[in-house]
């Protein structure tokens, strides 16, 4: 294990990623931007994270800010029950600061293993182990493990465990499985832990892949465009509860349900619009209808990834493009 640790550890020093999170030992600027790597791409988290720390830059300012504003920070950013997540936790926190452990942390809804330990190792120096996609692929390929169990990449994880340095370990495998042992073009010529890898010969199959759960769902949005912009209502639900967006529905009767609700006879199909969420796949046809009343600036509202796409198919439409 030592000759491993010892790799890794150089590997990273010499080419470690630089993100702003690197430069910080303050846990809530952590934990925003491990919260925003559990479901958001590192070229994207950056950019939010700037954002939504220049909009709260403290977990004070969270904790007092009204969830719209919180959800229009992190507009764009999806899946948005972890904004909503944030500010509770900010709320319960805000006097006396983060947790300063593993299991403190993990007390808070939104704040999982991966998270909980992230933040305790980088923040605070606990010696514990994280385990993400990445370093779950990593210990996988590492020790040709098809079908890696929980169990099994915790206890792993906890034994390779640099303990005396746990969050730059932690960030090491996290950064090694990020831009070295990649899931389709993993480099193992280059990877400073080629010599101790028994997947190497074959990284592709390791570890296989996991079976999708997504749904297919069918829906309808009507987009009313009034004098001074569009109208919009105010969602529920877990996905996009508390975002803003164009009317619409799930289901075959979706578009007659949408017209009745807004007292009209039809409405003109402009096109579609895809958007992955993690258990479904929704193809939303999209129509759109004149409406006397004034409407709303959306830029006003925190919309939703879904609904940006939506209006800006329905802008692209109106300009013949
Ligand atoms: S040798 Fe290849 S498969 Fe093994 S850890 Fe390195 S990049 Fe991944």
């Amino acid at each position: 294990m030592i000759p491993l640790r010892q790799a890794l550890l150089a590997w990273y020093w010499a080419h470690r990623r630089d993100l702003p999170w690197r430069s910080t030992r303050d846990p809530y600027r952590i934990l925003i931007a491990e919260v925003l790597l559990q479901q958001t791409r590192v070229d994207q988290a950056l950019r939010h994270y700037a954002r939504f720390l220049t909009a709260f830059p403290t977990l004070q300012a969270l904790a007092q800010a009204p969830e719209e504003e919180v959800l229009q920070a992190w507009a764009g950013a999806g899946y948005y029950r972890r904004a909503r997540n944030l500010r509770r936790l900010a709320q319960h926190v805000a006097e006396t600061g983060l947790p300063p452990t593993y299991r403190g942390l993990l007390a808070f809804p939104g704040v999982g293993p991966y998270t909980a330990a992230a933040v305790a190792s980088i923040a605070f120096g606990e010696a514990v182990a994280a385990v993400d996609g990445n370093v779950r692929r990593v210990l996988a390929r590492l020790f040709s493990r098809e079908k890696p169990t929980p169990r099994w990449l915790s206890e792993t994880a906890e034994a390779l465990l640099a303990r005396d340095e746990p969050g730059t370990w932690n960030q090491a495998l996290m950064d090694l499985g990020a831009t070295a042992c990649t899931p389709k073009a993993p480099q193992c010529p280059a990877c400073p832990v080629n010599p101790f890898c028994a997947g190497k010969l074959a990284p592709e199959r390791y570890p296989a892949p996991r079976a999708r759960r997504q749904r297919a769902v069918e829906a309808a949005a009507l987009v009313l465009k009034g004098q001074a912009g569009y109208v919009l209502e105010r969602r529920d639900g877990q996905a996009l509860g508390g975002l803003w967006g164009v009317p619409m529905a799930e289901g075959e009767d979706a578009l007659p349900a949408l017209l009745a609700r807004y007292g009209l006879a039809e409405a003109r199909l402009l096109g579609t619009v895809r958007h992955a969420f993690t258990h479904k796949r929704l193809t939303v046809h999209v129509h759109a209808a004149p409406w006397p009343g004034p409407g709303e600036d959306p830029e006003r509202r925190p919309l939703s990834r879904l609904d940006q796409k939506i209006l800006a198919l329905a802008e692209d439409a109106s300009r013949g493009t």
